[in-house]
């Protein structure tokens, strides 16, 4: 049996409901907990949205990219929107991680490990409970798996309806997804979907057309060779993942797979724990420590080693391989300062994590006007800082967390058109945080690459 087959070492008093026992932060208050059982009772009935042995096949993937046999490209909306629903807005966000995962294998000559933050990443960690506007104070939004970004009181009462329909609609998403990889979306023998919707005089555009022709052609070349068409770029699998945040929502997605010895939770392949919920003796750790999905855990500036290298005993107590994937997300101002400190940590104690970067998360600023950005520059330092880090560490880079859009927004500034803070208010269409754009998006993509073969 491997070792990622084998069961995991769970404690006793472990169930997908042992999170009520511990302090949870970031829950709602729901007015009617009435409402709330029978919404719980009726998801608990609902068919999964992924099966355990696509969670364990990502599992094994994750274990590879630590090895340094393929890559983790996971992206997506900071939180997505239940109006973006729709055909469009899901093909273009798939077609942008398509893309870049092109770029990405193309450039490091590696399988990319697509994994998407949709099909559930519906609810947000918020700084304050309450938000106060003309002197009203109202819940904060928390995510419209929670209850209404309108500053109304009824906008912002949680229902607990809303995690049915967060359920439909990542079912919804998932299904159009898979339609979408199975009708061979991702097939190379068909540049027309792979075409860009770059503006007129897009910097990038030479670089990117010239790198699909290549691929073209070397697969032409390769048929032609083996005398049958070749179709491994044309099964591509996308994998979902989400911030467990909801945990009344995780809980009731959380089933038992006896053939896989335990539990799942099976609305998602790749559950992470943000900053702000990561307490070692928190809800949200206890949750994800009985759950046999790999787990992410977001790493941020002012965690300690020796907090980290506990937390990660708890989430993994048998140092599985591909169990854990640690995201850090420290700042282009502070990586230097904290990173390498867990990475020599982490392999001083012979700890099986995979490293995952996400320099959006430090990056963050408000513009004088009053408008939350960030800098392409900052994202692009802050990655290409991590490959020098692990490079000097001894340990590897396995994978970048992003947040983008495959839309043409306007929410970060800079990049190869060099959007300034006056571009900010032509397409800013995040509630949340401000995501990359398609260009950007690809840009990151090209500045790995770049960096990798330096
Ligand atoms: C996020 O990923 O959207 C997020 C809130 O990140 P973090 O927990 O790292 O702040
Ligand atoms: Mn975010």
């Amino acid at each position: 049996m491997d070792r990622i087959l084998s069961p995991l070492h769970i404690a006793k008093d472990w169930s997908p409901a042992s999170w009520q026992t511990k302090p949870a932060l970031q829950q709602p208050t729901y007015p009617d907990t009435a409402a709330l059982d029978c919404a719980v009772a009726e998801l608990r009935q609902l068919p999964p949205l992924v099966a355990s042995w696509e969670v364990l096949a990502l599992k094994r993937k994750l274990a590879d990219a630590a090895d340094g046999r393929c890559f983790l490209l996971q992206g997506g909306d900071c939180a997505e929107r239940f109006a973006d629903c729709t055909a469009s807005v899901i093909a273009d966000r798939l077609k942008v991680l398509q893309q870049m995962s092109l770029v990405l294998a193309h450039g490091l000559k590696l399988p990319i490990v697509r994994v998407g933050r949709f099909a559930g990443q519906y609810a947000k960690p918020r700084s304050a409970d309450t938000e106060t506007r003309d002197g009203v104070t109202l819940p904060c939004y928390r995510g419209d798996i929670v209850n209404g970004s309108e500053f109304s009181a009824q906008a912002r009462e949680p229902d607990p309806r809303r995690m049915i329909e967060g359920h439909t609609k990542s079912a919804l998403t998932m299904n159009f997804v898979r339609a979408l990889v199975d009708g061979g979306f991702a097939d190379l023998h068909h540049p027309e979907y792979w075409d860009l919707a770059w503006g007129s005089h897009a910097p990038l555009q030479d670089e990117y057309r010239k790198m699909v022709q290549s691929i073209g052609e070397s697969m032409r070349f390769m048929e032609t060779l083996a005398g049958e068409p070749f179709d491994s770029y044309a099964n591509v699998d996308f994998y979902t993942s989400h911030e467990v945040l909801l945990l009344n929502y995780d809980e009731a997605v959380t089933r038992q797979v006896p053939q896989h010895w335990g539990w799942f939770n099976l609305s998602t392949h790749l559950p992470w724990i943000g900053m702000r919920t990561a307490q070692l003796d928190g809800a949200h750790v206890e949750y994800c420590s009985g759950i046999r999905n790999p787990i992410g855990l977001k790493v941020g500036p002012g965690v300690t080693p020796d907090l980290l290298l506990r937390t990660i005993d708890a989430l993994n107590p048998d140092n599985e391989a591909g169990r854990l994937t640690l995201i850090t997300r420290m700042g282009a101002a502070k990586i230097e300062a904290e990173l390498p400190q867990h990475l020599r940590a982490v392999k001083a104690e012979g700890k099986h994590v995979l490293w995952c970067c996400d320099p959006m998360h430090g990056n963050g600023e408000t513009t004088p006007g009053g408008v939350k950005t960030r800098r392409f520059e900052n994202i692009r330092a802050e990655l290409e800082a991590a490959f020098d880090l692990h490079a000097a560490c001894g340990t590897r880079l396995g994978g970048v967390h992003l947040e983008l859009t495959g839309e043409n927004v306007t929410e970060c500034l800079g990049g190869a058109r060099n959007l300034t803070e006056a571009d900010l208010a032509r397409a800013y269409k995040s509630t949340v945080d401000p995501r990359l754009n398609y260009e950007q998006s690809l840009e990151i993509a090209m500045a790995i690459v770049r960096k990798r073969r330096a």
